[in-house]
């Protein structure tokens, strides 16, 4: 069964480490987020493709689920000397990463071939395309004007209150090579659990990849980030509610309701299935929490059954 799978970071990487134990290599597309992508110290980063990608290699940091386990932080250390940012935890082996992207684009690489070397350099054996070769930028208007996203997420630490997002460039951004034709492709299009305002919503602000879920006759699978009424990690609640959705899966739902068919939610919120019917959606309940890699499985199998 051929899948295209959007996919921001942390969430959806736990994810699709369990979907890689059931699902051929040659049959996942992972369409990543790079609207939270950030220049630091001259490089380019990409933390959500990097997450995923360090995910699937069995190289993350398992306890925070991002960046690499076994990682040392010399250079971040060394760069307060020069007054330069250290608020971004930049690891020295992480580095590496980094400044491999960033020598092969400024060599006129795009970022399409440019994630694919990390990627084949990791031992990723699925496709990981970024959605778009030209720069998407999210920001968030806190009390004090507009921050990048990571501003926001890592630098605030997610704790300003936010009044609007926005996906800057998106109008001008087109879907990377391969992105549409993944999701017409596909039998399955899997939403990751990811944050549907600031993981998904840049991927969906690049024109031409919604009029691709639409016309796709793929069966849109989304899986909600949202548990009991509250994100499982990160802002993702309090973003929704910023941009004036319910925070649960009915308000994930509404976000991709034009062309999402089944949504996947925790047996504690079983009782939205009517009103996600009332949406055209059609509910799968599972438990949801991926806390193991028994678990990571566990949520796959269930997806790959209902999709089946
Ligand atoms: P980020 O870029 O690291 O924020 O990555 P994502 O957007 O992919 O993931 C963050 C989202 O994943 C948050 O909204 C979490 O609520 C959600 N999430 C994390 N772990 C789990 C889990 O085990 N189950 C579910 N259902 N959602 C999760």
């Amino acid at each position: 069964m051929k899948i295209a799978a959007l996919a921001g970071g942390t969430g959806a990487a736990k994810l699709l480490r369990g979907l890689a134990r059931l699902v051929d290599p040659g049959d996942l597309t992972i369409i990543g987020n790079t609207g939270d992508d950030l220049d630091l110290w001259g490089l380019h980063v990409s933390p959500d493709l990097d997450t995923v990608c360090y995910t699937l290699a069995g190289i993350v940091d398992a306890i925070k689920g991002w960046g690499l386990g076994d990682e040392s932080f010399h250079a971040l250390d060394a760069m307060q000397r020069f007054g330069e940012p250290t608020w971004f935890n930049l690891g020295d082996r992480d580095l590496a990463t980094h400044l491999h992207r960033t020598g092969l684009l400024r060599q006129g690489r795009t970022l399409t071939q440019v994630t694919a070397s990390v990627a084949a350099g990791l031992g990723v054996a699925q496709r990981v395309l970024p959605m778009s070769n030209q720069p998407v930028r999210t920001g968030v208007l806190g009390p004090d004007g507009w921050l990048d996203f990571q501003e926001y997420f890592v630098r605030e630490k997610a704790q300003i209150a936010v009044r609007a997002v926005r996906y800057e460039g998106a109008e001008s951004a087109r879907p990377a090579p391969g992105v549409v034709e993944a999701i017409l492709e596909a039998r399955a299009v899997i939403v990751c659990p990811s944050n549907p305002i600031t993981s998904v919503g840049p991927i969906l602000a690049v024109p031409g990849i919604a009029r691709a879920l639409g016309e796709s006759r793929a069966t849109a699978l989304a899986i909600s980030p949202i548990v009991g009424g509250e994100a499982v990690s990160g802002p993702a609640g309090r973003l929704m509610a910023a941009c004036g959705l319910p925070v649960s899966a009915v308000g994930v739902a509404q976000v991709y309701a034009p062309w999402l068919d089944t949504i996947v939610l925790d047996q504690r919120d079983a009782g939205l299935a009517a009103e996600l019917a009332a949406l055209g959606v059609s509910a799968v309940t599972t438990d949801t929490l991926m806390t193991s890699p028994e678990k990571e499985i566990a949520l796959a199998r269930r997806i790959l059954d209902a999709l089946r």
